[in-house]
């Protein structure tokens, strides 16, 4: 437990931080592995990770919907059967009693929206998808390319010192435009490539990551 003292010196710090949080694989597990497992439809279990090419993987994937007859409603029943990572919650709250937070997340905002229910509707910036009226997933919606970074960008520009933290190759560029990046749970190979991350495996560690940074900062 953080002691007293040291709570009010992270509150003075706080004033000028923000932390900006990836939400899948740091605050709820990855969607589409998810719905592949709970529609029984492997081939959407496919990722970045396998396909580099986000436009191609997204065509992909809208194609295997659509083959399926899925709806947007259908994902949403699926994803509403999932929760937030065992503790997330509870980190998420703390965090926000201590600094402004914002999710900078890939996934697109109907997606999100059960899950965030769970997580007590914090800030999200992510994507969005063209829905027919039929409910049939159509296309979809890059509010901006690498919107993540231009984030932090933005927020630096505002004054703040960006704490970010996420877990895959999509957030490095976050990361790295933050005043500092943490990995959460990240692959090892990622680990290897990039160490000049703190790396944190719990909430426990990545809540004295944060801790950390206020205290230098203060
Ligand atoms: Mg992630």
């Amino acid at each position: 437990m953080t002691s007293l003292a040291s709570a009010r010196q992270i509150f003075l710090t706080a004033a000028r931080m923000i932390a900006c949080l990836d939400l899948e694989g740091v605050l709820v597990p990855e969607i589409w592995i998810n719905v592949a497992e709970r529609t029984g439809i492997v081939e959407l279990r496919r990722t970045t990770r396998d396909e580099p090419d986000y436009d191609k993987l997204m065509r992909r994937r809208l194609e295997i919907l659509e083959r399926h007859g899925l709806t947007l409603a259908d994902i949403q029943d699926v994803i509403g059967t999932m929760g937030p990572l065992e503790g997330a919650t509870e980190f998420l709250h703390w965090l926000r009693t201590q600094f402004p937070v914002i999710i900078l997340s890939d996934t697109f905002d109907e997606f999100a929206r059960p899950l965030l229910a769970q997580l007590g509707y914090p800030t999200l910036f992510c994507n969005s998808l063209v829905v027919d009226d039929r409910g049939k997933v159509r296309d979809y919606h890059i509010r901006i390319r690498d919107g993540k970074r231009k984030a932090v960008m933005a927020l630096k520009l505002l004054n703040f010192d960006v704490v970010a933290a996420g877990d895959s190759y999509n957030d490095i560029t976050m990361l790295t435009e933050a005043d500092h990046g943490i990995l959460f749970r990240p692959p090892e190979k990622i680990v290897r490539e990039f160490p000049q991350f703190r790396v944190a495996y719990t909430y426990e560690e990545l809540k004295e990551a944060f801790v950390r940074v206020a205290k230098l900062r203060g």
